[in-house]
């Protein structure tokens, strides 16, 4: 990736899942508690990564769109993260729907995406076991990080961070068979 790539990255999953929490803890590394959840924000970014300065575009996605914006902010990404809530088995199900979509957007290409299991801090609450998600990356060939907004290092050793490093190192090493 060239020291000016400008990559953009699209976050996904049910509204209340905790999208913009997990984008402003990456940008900022503090949890904010609310945030208007019709709320649809773009955010600049730059982070070095493998000694590589990597400039971004975050789309944090309300959630609540209808089939043609979902699709119209998948044409527009270059990766994404999928996310569900461990405590909401419901947002778990919407996950195949909407890498089914991105990969009808995308065809034939490739989708650099990173699943993401939020609010592992809540295991009380769990809804869907940690094994569950594994299986689901693997059959969507893709990362996968149980996380939390909250704390950063709750879940399987992951952090958010981690997890948006692992999506831009994803979009570098297809960029690089491309
Ligand atoms: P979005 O609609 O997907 O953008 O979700 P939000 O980021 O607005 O979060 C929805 C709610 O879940 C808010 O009340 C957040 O404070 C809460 N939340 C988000 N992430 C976490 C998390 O990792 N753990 C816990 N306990 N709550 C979270
Ligand atoms: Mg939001």
């Amino acid at each position: 990736m060239a020291k000016s790539a400008e990559v953009k990255l699209a976050v996904f999953g049910r509204a209340g899942v905790g999208k913009s929490a997990l984008v402003v803890r990456f940008l900022t590394k503090r949890f904010i508690w609310e945030y208007d959840p019709t709320l649809e924000s773009t955010y600049r970014h730059q982070a070095v990564i493998d000694d590589e300065t990597v400039s971004m575009e975050i789309l944090d996605t309300a959630g609540q769109e209808d089939v043609l914006q979902k699709e119209a902010h998948m044409r527009w990404g270059d990766g994404f993260i999928i996310v569900y809530d461990i405590t909401d088995r419901g947002s778990f199900e919407d996950v195949a729907p909407l890498k089914g979509l991105l990969d009808e957007v995308k065809r034939p290409k490739h989708v650099p995406l990173v699943l993401l299991g939020n609010k592992a801090d809540l295991d009380l609450g769990r809804q869907v076991a940690t094994e569950e998600g594994e299986r689901l990356a693997a059959d969507m060939a893709c990362a996968f990080y149980e996380c939390s907004a909250c704390a950063d290092r709750v879940g399987s050793g992951g952090g958010v961070a981690e997890a948006f490093h692992e999506l831009l190192r994803e979009i570098r090493r297809r960029r690089a068979v491309q």
